[in-house]
């Protein structure tokens, strides 16, 4: 498994087999021997620095019908909700004046955002905070949509691919929804120029080693500048209710093979991480990830912004959450930086690199 590692390590790539072979022959000795090469990494290109990102959840409302998600259309249980672009805004310069950057912006699919109303969105937020990162995860559109919101000042694009294996993706998902899609999405997204981050759930119903083998070759290959990955969580509401969490350490050690084979990537520890394991988020960090997504949405309406059960923090205003992250990555040594943190951006202040 080392041996694998190392190969990993020194060509950036494996094979569908060898990936297949780490991912179901894993123990704790081989997570933490993956853990501390990732460290490594992210050491010597972010320090011991974690970029944080402000996330607006402004909508819950989903034409879509995933079968794993809280959200999608056919829970009748939800108590639906939508921010207007004012309401936004507002959460915006509240994070602005914690010292917030950059702000993703996150929903379900919510046909009241057209495109007219999310450029708006968008070119309001670039314009009063120009030197603030606008990232959008708001699902998939056609490409004419991606380049309008680009133009309009979107510089991000956060859309997970949720699994590279089309046969597992159709289990999921309802008819209308494809797996070739959304891969036309993503190559949409990086062909405009965004920034573009892809990521999958580890542990769906069904998922095979070898269909996390197909993830990781898909992320070698697709090379995205971020990855969001995390367990998948039941939701009570939904057809996979009873169907079992996915395991925090094999999405710990996913996260450390992600920081080797993609060593510049940025990595979230996302919130999911979380929900399984109250550490989960700043284990995500010594497992080599270096960016963290505090919520930024209004009190009122966290809990019904629930993809899965057992969301952290429905109860704490923006400042709240920004403060106990700050504890919890304090505390295992490292430092919160809000600045934009860009891709690349290191190697900038390094005097290396001169894109972006
Ligand atoms: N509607 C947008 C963004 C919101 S959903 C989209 O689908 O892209 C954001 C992510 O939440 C999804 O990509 C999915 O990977 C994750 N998610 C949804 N339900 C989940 C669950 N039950 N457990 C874990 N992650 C989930
Ligand atoms: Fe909608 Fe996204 Fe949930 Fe799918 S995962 S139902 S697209 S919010």
């Amino acid at each position: 498994m080392r041996g694998l590692i190392d190969r990993l390590d020194r060509q950036k790539r494996l094979e569908l087999e060898e990936w297949t072979a780490l991912l179901s022959g894993f123990d704790a000795g081989t997570a933490d021997y993956a853990a501390r090469r990732a460290r490594e990494l992210s050491l010597e290109r972010f320090g011991k620095r974690v970029y944080f990102r402000g996330i607006v959840e402004f909508t819950n409302i989903c034409r879509n019908d995933c079968l794993y998600c809280g959200l999608r259309r056919s829970n009748s249980h939800a108590v639906r909700y939508r921010l207007e672009p004012e309401e936004i805004l507002a959460c915006c310069r509240e994070g602005y004046a914690l010292g917030y950057r950059t702000f993703v912006l996150q929903g379900g699919e919510d046909p009241y955002y057209t495109d007219q109303v999310l450029c708006q969105l968008v070119s309001g937020i670039t314009g009063e905070f120009p030197e603030a990162a606008v990232t959008l995860s708001v699902g998939e559109r056609s490409r004419g949509s991606y380049q309008r919101l680009f133009d309009a000042g979107a510089r991000r694009y956060l859309l997970r691919h949720e699994t590279a294996a089309p046969a597992l993706y159709r289990r999921v998902h309802p008819p209308e929804m494809s797996w070739e899609n959304r891969m036309r999405c993503l190559r949409d997204l990086r062909e405009i120029g965004y920034q573009t981050g892809c990521g999958m759930m580890v542990g769906l119903p069904g998922q095979t080693a070898e269909d996390l083998a197909r993830d990781m070759v898909f992320l070698g290959e697709f090379q995205p500048q971020m990855i969001g990955m995390g367990p998948f969580l039941p939701h009570h509401d939904t057809p996979l209710r009873d169907c079992p969490a996915g395991s925090v350490e094999l999405t710990l050690f996913l996260l450390s093979l992600s920081r080797i084979m993609l060593p510049d990537v940025l990595l979230p520890a996302t919130t999911a991480l979380d929900g399984g394991w109250e550490d989960g988020r700043t284990r995500g960090i010594l497992a080599g990830a270096n960016v963290i997504m505090p919520n930024l949405s209004p009190v009122a309406v966290r809990k019904d912004y629930l993809l899965y059960d057992g969301k952290p923090g429905l109860t704490q205003d923006a400042a709240d959450s920004l403060r106990s992250l700050r504890e919890a990555v304090t505390s295992i040594g490292y430092e919160l930086v809000v600045g934009r943190g860009d891709y690349g951006e290191w190697r900038n202040e390094h005097g290396i690199f001169q894109g972006f």
